[in-house]
């Protein structure tokens, strides 16, 4: 029985992960889940599941669980903070992390499952995205096992061959005979509308994605592409890309979650239904498959499949994101930061939604600036990157657009 701690349990990813848990409970046990402050639903998920430790982000909210948790008869223990979130993700007893927290917040509790050698299952892109190197050194270091939960991620991984499966980080496409990975991505809900049009989008069209079905902060990285912009920087590092070997295409219908292309003219592709549970159930019992619930996908209902050229006057946070790729850590830490400061903004209506890739260009273009004084070699100075990034986009905020 695979003995779990879930980071960011009472999220989209929580629930699908506990969904499949729930369709194979003799396979899988809970340990600790982990959250923010929706207290509510953690106490509910403490009923179902009877962790040992619940995990708030403040004492405010451990508190009001604490009292709740008391009034049902739980046996849990209740703990907060960013140290008990790196506590249960590294205890003894507990095999596998599913990593789900939204954001930066998401990288130390992750990153202590990778030092404690654990099963991680990544689905924190930012993780990655803002530690690049230095997570894959640590997975590496550490012996953790890496499993990609990102359905686009997931998708490559399921077509690769299993060595290159068990070296995610340090696998060498070249000589499993791989030319390309062909990252697609639906284009959002406006990828038709008229690009002029895009500044009166309102955060609730915005987070109504058309396939998935998803957190609010994601939804709206999907609907500028910024979250194909941390998803290339995060296949960059799963898969030690060079920049010839990763594209992105739109397919708008989001059956085929990914490609793989080989030297011979082969191309691999994963396919089924926009279920988050597929992914995740792949990951939860590598390399044996489980049920995870998921309807199969009905070919005959499936009118057509089509492909698109990627337009960055459309998606200039794409095109952000890739060009930070190559920049370094810097950049790409700084433009996550920025990103999450932005999108924050635009989900309270502070800004228009055309204004996140104004952010995020202001915020990129000056770290670029600044190169030669940033540092990333440890996890210490890219948080020190990852604060001033924000400060910069703060700043943007009040002198440019509030
Ligand atoms: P949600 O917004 O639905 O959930 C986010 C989770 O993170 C919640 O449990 C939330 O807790 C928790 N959280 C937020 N802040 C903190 C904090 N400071 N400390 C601890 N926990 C915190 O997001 P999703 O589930 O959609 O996405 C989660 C991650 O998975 C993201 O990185 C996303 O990019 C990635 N992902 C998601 C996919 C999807 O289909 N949803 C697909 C692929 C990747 P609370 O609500 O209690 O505050």
């Amino acid at each position: 029985m695979r003995k779990l701690t879930i980071l960011g349990a009472t999220g989209s990813i929580g629930d699908s992960t506990l969904n499949v848990v729930a369709e194979n409970p003799e396979q899988f046990s809970i340990v600790a889940l982990v959250a923010g402050k929706n207290v509510e639903k953690m106490q509910q998920l403490c009923h179902r599941w009877q962790p040992k430790y619940a995990v708030m982000a403040t004492a405010e909210a451990a508190q009001e669980l604490q009292v709740l948790i008391k009034q049902s008869g739980t046996r849990t223990e209740v703990l907060y903070g960013e140290q008990a979130m790196c506590q249960v993700a590294a205890l003894e007893e507990v095999d596998t992390v599913m990593a789900a927290i939204v954001g930066a917040a998401g990288l130390m509790p992750t990153m202590a499952a990778v030092k404690a050698g654990k099963r991680i299952l990544l689905a924190n892109k930012e993780a990655l995205v803002m530690s690049g190197q230095l997570f894959i050194n640590a997975v590496e270091q550490y012996g953790a096992e890496l499993l990609p939960v990102d359905s686009e991620h997931n998708a490559i991984f399921q077509c690769l061959p299993t060595d290159i499966q068990t070296r995610m980080g340090r696998c060498d496409l070249d000589s499993a005979g791989v030319s390309s990975i062909l990252l697609t991505g639906s284009g959002g809900p406006f990828r038709y509308s008229e690009i002029a049009t895009l500044d009166t989008v309102t955060p609730q069209q915005a987070i109504a994605h058309p396939n998935w079905s998803m957190g609010p902060k994601i939804s709206v990285d999907s609907a500028t592409m910024m979250n194909k912009g941390l998803e290339y920087i995060e296949a960059r590092w799963l898969f030690n890309t060079r920049r010839e070997q990763l594209q992105v295409v739109i397919h708008p219908q989001s059956v085929i979650h990914s490609m793989v292309q080989y030297r011979d003219g082969s191309v691999l592709a994963q396919m089924g239904e926009p279920e988050m549970a597929t992914p995740i159930a792949v990951t939860m019992n590598y390399p044996q498959r489980i049920s995870a619930g998921v309807k199969p996908l009905d070919f005959t209902a499936l009118s057509e499949l089509t492909f698109l050229e990627v337009d960055y006057q459309r998606y200039p946070c794409l095109k952000l994101a890739i060009d930070a790729c190559y920049e370094g850590q810097h950049a790409t830490t700084s433009l996550n930061a920025a990103n999450e400061v932005a999108v924050d903004a635009f989900l309270q209506g502070a800004i228009r939604f055309t204004d996140i890739s104004t952010v995020n260009n202001m915020v990129l273009s000056s770290v670029c600036t600044a190169n030669s004084s940033l540092h990333s070699h440890d996890l210490e100075s890219l948080l020190e990157v990852d604060t001033m990034a924000r400060r910069l986009a703060e700043q943007v905020l009040k002198e440019h657009l509030l």
